[in-house]
């Protein structure tokens, strides 16, 4: 009898623990079921399904080559995929373990109804294993890293299964050009193009930047140069395992610590979720529920307004226009962008955490909300709500003159000296909008504000 592997946020070949136990038992058949309800407000956003769809196309490809299947259904997984079980004949379902709230439910469900067998992948290493002294779980990123790193390096990756067959016989399977994932809005994916999703393009990525690794440390904070991996997507959708990302990154020349170490960052957020598994709605740190952040019409206004990129801060502006137009943004951006909303406009984190979900290609239940719960001072491990990022500051700081040029045309003619502050500099083009709100008046009117946190934290 044939065996399912159930592929979720790993839909690669290589490296994928499941497909390869599979394979070992006999015939496979692959499964992807798309579930919108389960998840609640984090079903698969907008731009992520653009991903999804060209994902799915390339690993659907990449399995038939071997006979193998992958069959499509729409809705509630365990319902599916018992209903594909007693269709197939299967008693086994192969998965790699994943660690959002909801998928944690419908494996706990799965696990009930059928053999589920989970299988590592997902990270470098399983954080219930990594322990403090007294056995309890990591609260802080620093020490998380230094007990994960001293387990690492991971396994070798595994080449994708030789002996991969599938069953006889035809199932049914959905239609993907039928879950219409594309973008409809005819203005919208230009700039996604450039992006190669399925499990070729990842190793592509990995193979152009191992020879940057050894400059990363400096290269990485400056938007203009393509100084990052710009793996976000493909680890995301695990079209290449992080063990293959760490082995061929550590043969990479001078310093892969300060890169390692941000991939480590991707297991702690894991972490994270695992022991808050609401950590994207609630507050790390209670005391904050207390904080009287803005509502109502201004409140409103302000945050179309940011979403648009249209906030009078350049940096701000360029940041958020490239996450709308390319999917993506570059990570000291989403940091100045998502401390302007915060601060600045004093809009709860949770706004722009839905935002950056339904526009990210690499939105991801525990890079997102804890990055968010970062900036904010919300979460267990975060930088204090009071430091407030100037971004008119880091802008000049980090050289993002041409940044800025590429995703705000109307300020492309500025010099380097005007074009982080054009107000100021007194040559704001007509075009452009004046600043939403001085820095020193934001600054203030934030600090005041949080006085209400800290009187009780
Ligand atoms: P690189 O610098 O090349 O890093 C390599 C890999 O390490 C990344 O692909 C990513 O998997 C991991 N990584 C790097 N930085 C972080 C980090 N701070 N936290 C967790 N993992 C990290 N990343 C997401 O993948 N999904 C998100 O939804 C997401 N939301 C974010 C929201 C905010 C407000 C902020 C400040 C950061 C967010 N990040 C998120 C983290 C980071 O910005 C991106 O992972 C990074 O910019 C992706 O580009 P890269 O692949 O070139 O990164």
């Amino acid at each position: 009898t044939p065996s399912i592997v159930w592929f979720r946020q790993d839909l690669r070949l290589a490296d994928q623990p499941a497909l390869a136990a599979a394979a070992h038992d006999g015939p496979v058949v692959g499964v992807y079921v798309l579930d919108d309800d389960a998840p609640g407000a984090w079903k698969i956003g907008g731009a992520q399904r653009w991903w999804l769809h060209h994902s799915l196309t390339a690993l659907a490809a990449d399995l038939k080559k071997h006979g193998v299947p992958l069959i499509l259904r729409r809705g509630d997984a365990v319902a599916e995929i018992g209903k594909l079980a007693k269709e197939v004949g299967a008693e086994t379902v192969h998965a790699v373990h994943h660690y959002e709230p909801w998928w944690k439910v419908a494996e706990d469900a799965l696990g009930k109804a059928l053999t589920l067998k989970l299988h590592g992948g997902m990270l470098l290493d399983d954080p219930d294993s990594i322990r403090t002294g007294s056995g309890g779980r990591y609260r802080m990123f620093t020490a998380f890293w230094k007990a994960l790193r001293e387990r690492m390096p991971p396994p070798e990756p595994i080449a994708a299964p030789r002996n991969l067959s599938g069953p006889s016989g035809k199932i049914a399977s959905d239609d993907l050009a039928d879950w219409k994932l594309l973008p409809t809005t005819p203005d919208w994916s230009p700039g996604f193009a450039d992006w190669k999703p399925g499990e070729a393009g990842a190793h592509a990525a990995l193979k152009a930047f191992v020879p940057k690794v050894g400059a990363y440390d400096t290269a990485r904070n400056l938007p203009s140069e393509e100084g990052t991996s710009r793996l976000s997507p493909h680890l995301h959708h695990g079209e290449v395992s992080p063990a293959a990302v760490w082995h061929a990154v550590a043969k990479g020349k001078g310093d892969t610590e300060p890169y390692l170490r941000e991939v480590g960052w991707r297991d702690f957020t894991s972490n994270v979720i695992d022991i808050l598994p609401a950590y994207a709605d609630a507050n790390g740190r209670n005391a904050y529920d207390a904080m009287p952040w803005r509502t109502g019409k201004e409140a409103d206004a302000d945050f179309k307004a940011w979403t648009e990129g249209r906030t009078g801060y350049p940096l701000v502006d360029a940041g958020m226009r490239q996450l709308w137009t390319h999917g993506w943004m570059h990570n000291r951006v989403r940091m100045v962008a998502a401390s302007f909303m915060i601060k600045h406009l004093l809009l709860d984190w949770r706004r722009g955490e839905a935002w950056y979900w339904d526009c990210l290609i690499d939105a991801d239940y525990g890079n997102n909300s804890v990055n968010w719960q970062w900036v904010a001072g919300t979460g267990i491990d975060s930088n204090p709500f009071g430091r407030i990022m100037a971004p008119l500051t880091q802008s000049p700081k980090f050289d993002a003159a041409d940044y800025i040029r590429t995703w705000v045309p109307e300020l492309a003619d500025l010099s380097d000296g005007a074009i982080h502050d054009p107000e100021e500099a007194g040559c704001r083009p007509a075009d452009y909008p004046e600043k939403i709100i001085g820095h020193r008046e934001a600054r203030e009117r934030a600090l005041q504000a949080v006085k209400k946190v800290t009187a009780r934290d």
